[in-house]
């Protein structure tokens, strides 16, 4: 494997002893982190790789802890539209023409997207998704995909049988860059059967649950109409807080949903919430309470959602607005300071995904899955603040280098495991072909 060396950078590690380390080095051999601190204590490190210079900044890969990538189809399709019309006019038409080979293309586009914008790990939650799985192994990076259970769709056993089977084999692929999980879409299209079935499955087979909940007032509504109580009281209920259970958008929540949702399980809360800012902004669905779901030690990572309501694949967004949407609700120009947004778009969305023993950050021993940004930009100078900068300055085209569990996915402007004209034409010609079929 590919001895690689970073220096000098401008580590930004996210590690707490060491947060930021000026002139630094990172080594990173057989995917893992070998060394990261002052280049000058570094030991003798021959590398096959070399990159460095004083403008450029490291940083451990952003995480995406919610997304439907394969929805890159339905980008620009039908925006500015309320919820119920959107789905049941646009969306779901559209989406009732999907074939294996659409959702291949899709999840190829996303990919490329997030990887140039320095996401290096993303929970994926789609249709076909043994084969959006196999676009996720060719392309080297690091990856939550899920098989999904929707009640609204026929043979729900089946569904259950192919999610337990497909946990099995996809568990470990790509040298343990894959980690599959089991996502009933939501309460409001599953029955209590489902995710009795689904809670089993996912306790035995130790994988995660992802799913959508509290996203929309009229959700919170309709789900104490249907089960008697709130999403997140009848999740607790259904035994779904006993398995890690990571909740999309927790927008809607009351008193008691928080004290569930903090209680600890296995050092991480109860419900781990992926934070959709911009989704819920595009759907006007609301503004999750995120300061008061910190205070109370609940984890929390950032999601972009599908594209169809977002339309971007990419954190930097997400953390900005992070940073900017919740100090304007609140009326407090401290809260979610650059720092703290930073974190939850890294080693936050780690923990949200479980996964913050192996990245997340830069520390020695874990897997090396870093970014790179140039700072040598009108947009990044005076050097300040270097965290400062990447959230309230910095965008995706500032990321030159993208390295996955020790492997080059992007560098110097090219993608080197995805072939990216070709993910264009593809999801061009199909999605004029699923749209025409929609309208038909
Ligand atoms: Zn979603």
């Amino acid at each position: 494997m590919t001895r690689i060396a970073l220096s000098p950078v401008t580590a930004v590690t996210l590690s707490k002893d060491a947060p930021v380390v000026e002139d630094a080095a990172i080594h990173v051999e057989n995917g893992a982190i070998t060394y990261v601190g002052p280049a000058a204590d570094a030991p003798p490190f021959q590398a096959d790789e070399i990159r460095g210079g004083e403008h450029l900044v490291a940083m451990p890969g952003l995480i995406n802890t919610h997304c439907h990538a394969a929805m890159t189809l339905l980008r620009g399709y039908a925006d500015d539209m309320a919820l119920e019309p959107w789905l049941q006019e646009k969306i779901w038409p559209f989406e009732s023409g999907l074939e294996e080979e659409d959702v291949y293309w899709g999840t190829q586009l996303a990919i490329a997207e997030m990887i140039r914008n320095g996401v290096t790990c993303f929970a994926d939650m789609y249709f076909f998704h043994r084969r959006a799985t196999e676009a996720m192994l060719e392309s080297g990076i690091r990856a939550c995909p899920s098989a999904s259970i929707i009640g609204v769709f026929p043979d729900v056993p089946g569904q259950i049988a192919e999610a337990r089977s497909y946990v099995s084999d996809a568990a470990g692929a790509g040298d343990g860059r894959i980690l599959p999980c089991i996502a009933p879409h939501s309460l409001y299209t599953c029955e209590r059967e489902h995710w009795t079935a689904v809670v089993d499955a996912a306790g035995e087979l130790g994988a995660p649950i992802q799913t959508h909940a509290s996203e929309t007032r009229t959700e919170v509504e309709e789900v104490r109409k249907r089960w008697g109580a709130t999403p997140i009281q009848t999740l607790e209920s259904l035994g779904a807080l006993d398995v890690p259970l990571i909740a999309a958008h927790c927008v809607h929540l009351d008193e008691a949903d928080l004290e569930i949702m903090a209680h600890r399980r296995d050092g991480r809360s109860a419900v781990r919430v992926a934070h959709n800012p911009t989704s819920n902004c595009k759907l006007a669905s609301g503004v999750a309470p995120v300061s008061e779901l910190r205070r109370r030690g609940i984890d929390v990572g950032l999601a972009t959602d599908g594209t169809a309501s977002n339309n971007r694949l990419d954190i930097w967004s997400e953390m900005r607005l992070t940073a900017l949407l919740h100090k304007a609700v609140e009326l407090d120009p401290t809260s979610l300071a650059a720092a703290e947004v930073l974190e939850i778009g890294t080693l936050g969305g780690a923990r949200v995904l479980g996964l913050e023993e192996k990245v997340g950050s830069l520390e020695t021993g874990k897997r090396a899955d870093v970014v790179l940004v140039d700072f040598h930009q009108p947009h990044l100078h005076p050097p300040h603040d270097v965290v400062s900068h990447l959230i309230y300055s910095a965008q995706a085209a500032d990321v030159t280098s993208v390295i996955v569990d020790g492997r080059f996915l992007y560098d110097g402007g090219e993608h080197l495991t995805v072939d990216v004209e070709r993910a264009m034409a593809e999801v061009d010609a199909r999605a004029r072909r699923l749209a025409a079929a929609a309208e038909e």
